[in-house]
C-alpha cells in the first residue's frame, strides 16, 4: 500500500534516542506477543541478561491488569526489555515482530485510507523534532517516504463516508487532498505560523460554502484556501494560550492530565524571553503544524477541514504556553533546545496522551 508523508519527516529513521522506552508509559503486549516471548523465554532464546528483565522472573515480565498485559518497567519508567547498552533486548534476540505494536508503530502516526495509510509523527521523538529545524525541504506530501511495506496500526477509515465539508456535504478523495496540499502551500509560503493560520481560518470559511453550481469540489477548495486572506489579531493573548493548553489536557484520560498547574509568571516570561524570539522559529513551527495536519485524526473525528484547523490553533497556542513555562523555569530566552523540548511535550499532550475524539470535539466547538 502507499504511503503519504511529510517532506520533512521523509529522513526519520531511528536513532535510539530511547525516549519512547523510557518513558514509562503503559504499553499493551498483544497475546501473539506475549506467546512469542513466553515461548522464547522457556526455550532459553530470550538472552536477557544486560536487560533488567533477566534480573526478575519471567512472570513479571508482562504483567495483567484490566484483563491485558502489559510491559513491565524497572527503574526510572524504563522497560524492562531495554538493554543497558540502550537497544531492545526483544529486537535484538527475536526480531521487530516480536515488539508490542505500540513499539513498532512509534513515533508514526497513521490514517489509513483505501488510496494509500497518511503517516505523520509525534514529536515526542527527539530525532523526529530535529527533523523540524531542517529548513532545505519545502513543506510537501511525498511518496512512499518510509517504504510500502510496513504494516501500519492508525485511525482505518476504510469505507467511513467521512469527513465532511459541512454537515451533509462530505468531502470527496480529491477534495481531501486539495485541502492537504493547499494547506501545506500555506505553511510554506506564510510569513508566520499565525499568518497561515488566519488565512487558513478564512479559507476553510469560505471552502465551507461549496454548492454543486461551483463546479468540481477539489478545485474550489484549492482557491478557496490559496486566495484566503487573514491577518492575525494584534495583540498576542497569553491567556488564550494558557486556556489552550488546560482544554487540551483535558481531552485526556484523568490519569493522564498533567493537571491544574502554577502558571505564576509564565504570562512574564512569555513577553520577556519568548516573544522577541518567537518569529525567529516561524519556519519549525510551520513545519510543525504541518506535521499535525498530515494524517489528522481530527479531520476525520471532528468538523472536517474547520476542525482540522481548529486543532492547529490551539495546539500553537498551547505550545506558546509550554514555551512560556520553560523559559520561566530556566529564566532565558526561548532557544531552539527549549523550543525542540516544548515541541515534543506539546506532541505528548495532543498526541499521546488526549482522547482522539475528544480533542476532536474540543476542535469542532463554535468558538468562544
Ligand atoms: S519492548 Fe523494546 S521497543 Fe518496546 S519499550 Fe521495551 S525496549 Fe523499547
Amino acid at each position: 500500500m502507499r504511503t503519504f508523508a511529510l517532506s520533512v519527516h521523509a529522513a526519520w529513521r531511528c536513532r535510539s534516542s530511547l525516549r519512547c522506552c523510557t518513558s514509562g508509559w503503559a504499553i499493551p503486549v498483544e497475546p501473539p506477543v506475549r506467546r512469542r516471548i513466553e515461548t522464547a523465554a522457556a526455550r532459553g532464546r530470550l538472552p536477557l541478561e544486560e536487560a533488567a528483565a533477566g534480573a526478575l522472573p519471567v512472570a513479571a515480565w508482562l504483567p495483567r491488569r484490566g484483563g491485558r498485559r502489559w510491559l513491565a518497567t524497572a527503574d526510572e519508567g524504563r522497560c524492562v526489555f531495554l538493554e543497558r547498552r540502550g537497544t531492545c533486548g526483544l529486537q535484538g534476540a527475536l526480531g521487530e515482530a516480536a515488539q508490542p505494536v505500540s513499539c513498532r508503530q512509534f513515533p508514526r502516526v497513521a490514517v489509513i485510507e483505501e488510496r494509500g495509510t497518511h503517516v505523520s509523527l509525534t514529536h515526542y521523538c527527539p530525532t523526529a523534532a530535529a527533523l523540524l529545524f531542517d529548513v532545505g525541504l519545502p513543506l510537501a506530501r511525498v511518496d512512499n517516504a518510509f517504504g510500502p511495506e510496513r504494516e501500519y496500526e492508525g485511525l482505518d477509515v476504510r469505507g467511513v463516508v467521512a469527513p465532511w465539508l459541512r454537515p451533509g456535504v462530505w468531502l470527496d478523495p480529491e477534495a481531501r487532498d486539495a485541502f492537504e496540499q493547499a494547506t501545506l502551500a500555506r505553511l510554506e509560503d506564510a510569513p508566520s505560523p499565525e499568518a497561515a493560520l488566519a488565512a487558513l481560518r478564512a479559507g476553510v470559511g469560505k471552502a465551507a460554502r461549496w454548492t454543486p453550481g461551483d463546479g468540481s469540489m477539489a478545485p474550489w477548495i484549492a482557491r478557496a484556501l490559496g486566495d484566503a486572506e487573514g491577518r492575525p489579531a494584534g495583540d498576542f493573548d497569553f491567556a488564550g494560550a494558557a486556556a489552550a493548553l488546560r482544554a487540551i489536557d483535558g481531552c485526556a484520560p484523568p490519569a493522564l492530565r498533567a493537571g491544574p498547574e502554577d502558571d505564576t509568571g509564565w504570562a512574564a516570561a512569555d513577553a520577556e524571553w519568548v516573544a522577541p524570539a518567537w518569529g525567529g522559529f516561524s519556519r519549525p513551527l510551520r513545519a510543525w503544524l504541518a506535521a499535525r495536519l498530515v494524517a489528522s485524526w481530527v479531520l476525520w473525528q471532528g468538523d472536517g477541514p474547520t476542525a482540522a484547523v481548529r486543532a492547529l490553533e490551539l495546539g500553537l497556542y498551547a505550545l506558546r504556553a509550554l514555551c512560556a513555562r520553560a523559559a520561566a523555569r530556566a529564566r532565558r530566552p526561548l532557544d531552539r533546545a527549549m523550543l525542540s523540548d516544548a515541541i515534543g511535550e506539546a506532541d505528548l499532550h495532543m498526541v499521546q496522551r488526549a482522547d482522539p475524539r475528544a480533542l476532536a470535539r474540543l476542535a469542532s466547538r463554535p468558538r468562544s
